[in-house]
Formats: C-alpha cells, structure tokens, sequence
C-alpha cells in the first residue's frame, strides 16, 4: 500500500484521556498520526482526524518528530503540579509503526521516559517490534508501572487477513509476547475486538501473560456497535459466514469460555476494566503518600488492595 509521510512538530504529545480511557489513564500518547496498520474495523476511521482528510486511513502517516522532547517539556510541567500520570500509549495509532524501525521515535520517548518516569504505562500495539526496546522497559518498570498489552483478536491468520491485511501475523504477536513476559515485564493479551477464533486459542496465551482483556466491534467502539455498523463490519461477517460471531453478547460467550483456562481475576472486559485494577487503587492512596497520611491501617488496606 502506498504511504503519504509527513514529518511535522506537533505542539503537544500528551492528551488529556476522555471518553474510553477516562477510567484512571490520564493521558493518551500517539507518536504519530495515521496507521499504516489499517485494519478495517478500526474506529479511528470514523473521527475527525480522518472524516475531514482527502487520503484514506493506511495511507498517511504523521511522524511528530518532536514527540520525545514534548513528553519531556510535559510531564515536567505536570510533575511541578503533582499530578498523577497514567499514560495509554497509543489510542488513535500504533506506537510500533513499521517507520519506527529507522524513525525510533517510541523509543525516544520511552528514553525520556526512563528520566522522567510517568506512574503508570500501558503500551498497546500489534508489533513485535516492541521486543526491539524491552531494555528500556525493564529499565522503566524499575521506575513506574508498566503494562505490555499486544493486541490478538483472534488466533487464525485467515480470520487476521480479512479484517487487519496489513498488520502483523498473530504468530509473530504471541511470540513477540512471551519474549517481552520471559523478560520479566508485565504482559496482556488484548482480545479486541473479539473475532473468530479456534478452541484452542486461550492454550496460546497459557503461562505468556498476566491479564486477558476482553473487548468486541458492539460494545468497545464507543458508541455501542454504532461506529462497526458505518464501518460495514456486520456485512463483512455475513460475506464470510461468520455472522455468528457478530452478537451483542459475544463478549459474555467469550469470557465465560476464556474462565475455562484462566482465572476471572485475570480476564477484564472492555472500557470499565480497561485500567489495570492494582494501579487504579495505587492512585487512590497517592493522595496519602503525597501528605505523608499513610498509617500503618493504611499501608495494611494497601497491601490488601494489592492482592
Ligand atoms: S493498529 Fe490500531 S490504530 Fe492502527 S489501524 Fe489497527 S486499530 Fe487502527
């Protein structure tokens, strides 16, 4: 596919978190603008960064080639504010472009970021090519939280080539997983949205990732199925007779097959869980450990909470 490549300086990197990821995430971070990924549910085809554009979505692409020193300028203003900072890196792009092999500009902010820790990351991509700076991360996990979440909505290359062509093959995610879980980072499998997937799919994930997270093309588009309706996904599942896969309760089906394997303190499901639970109780008590209020009753609920 061919690809329209901006470099630009864009005036912000860190974006106040609303909407999905107001549930404890404070900011969204995209490195770039576009998606050379393209897959054809996605939900960013249907905002403004891409309605009001004359080139289709997976065929542009703006590298903010400032990202790193922003993050800097940022998270020092926030910092001088005490405001937490739980970043979602990235909501509207995937932080492992194939450009990021030469353009290293994930990787330049993950620099930064180990100088200036945030208290919580979650990176989400499709790429393997996030094992590239599993140094960094282990360095940056000594510092702050940090989630590895790749996303794999289903286990069957077939299934990955009707709706995501041009993203990374699944075997190559799961593999890209369990090297970033064998380096001792905290890893998700992120089964979003839910497509067809063989039985075996939840045997792949066995003993590679520390949470499941469970969201569908009905109820994780942020408008209740509305965005997958304009984006032709029902007719698209109906083309190739997998129509009952698309269901408002598939993601009940599925996390009650997923429980089967995994425990359900390890499976989420979609926008209300999406923030790690422990995180989200560690940023409940900050306010204590900024006032140096917690007691030992309070370090006694923390360690509870933490279970
Ligand atoms: S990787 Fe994410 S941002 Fe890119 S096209 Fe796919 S769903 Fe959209």
């Amino acid at each position: 596919m061919k690809m329209e490549v901006n470099h630009i300086l864009s005036k912000h990197i860190l974006t106040e978190a609303k909407g999905y990821l107001d549930i404890g995430f404070t900011h969204s971070l995209n490195p770039y603008s576009g998606c050379a990924f393209s897959c054809k549910y996605c939900y960013v085809r249907e905002m403004p960064i891409q309605t009001f554009k004359d080139v289709p979505w997976g065929e542009w692409l703006d590298v903010k080639t400032n990202a790193a020193e922003n993050y800097r300028n940022e998270i020092v203003k926030l910092r001088r504010k005490n405001k937490p900072v739980n970043i979602f890196m990235s909501s509207a792009t995937d932080p492992y472009q194939p450009i990021e092999r030469n353009a290293n500009l994930t990787r330049g902010i993950l620099q930064e970021m180990v100088e200036n820790p945030p208290d919580f990351l979650q990176i989400q991509t499709r790429s393997p090519l996030i094992t590239r700076d599993i140094d960094l991360l282990q360095k940056l996990q000594e510092k702050c939280g940090v989630l590895v979440s790749m996303t794999v909505e289903t286990d069957r290359e077939d299934i990955k080539r009707i709706f995501a062509p041009y993203a990374p093959g699944i075997a190559l995610r799961i593999k890209a997983l369990k090297t970033v879980h064998e380096a001792g980072i905290t890893t998700q499998a992120s089964i979003s949205p839910v497509l067809p997937f063989t039985p075996d799919f939840p045997k792949l994930l066995e003993g590679i990732v520390e949470h499941i997270w469970i969201d569908t093309l009905m109820i994780g588009d942020g408008l209740m199925g509305k965005r997958s309706e304009r984006l032709g996904m029902p007719q698209l599942f109906d083309e190739h007779e997998l129509s009952k896969w698309y269901r408002k309760d598939i993601h009940v089906l599925v996390v009650k097959y997923f429980n089967q394997f995994f425990p359900s303190d390890m499976i989420r499901v979609s926008k209300k869980e999406a923030f790690p639970r422990k995180w989200h109780k560690l940023v409940f008590l900050l306010p204590l450990l900024v006032i140096g209020q917690l007691s030992k009753y309070n370090l006694n609920i923390l360690y509870l909470l933490l279970q």
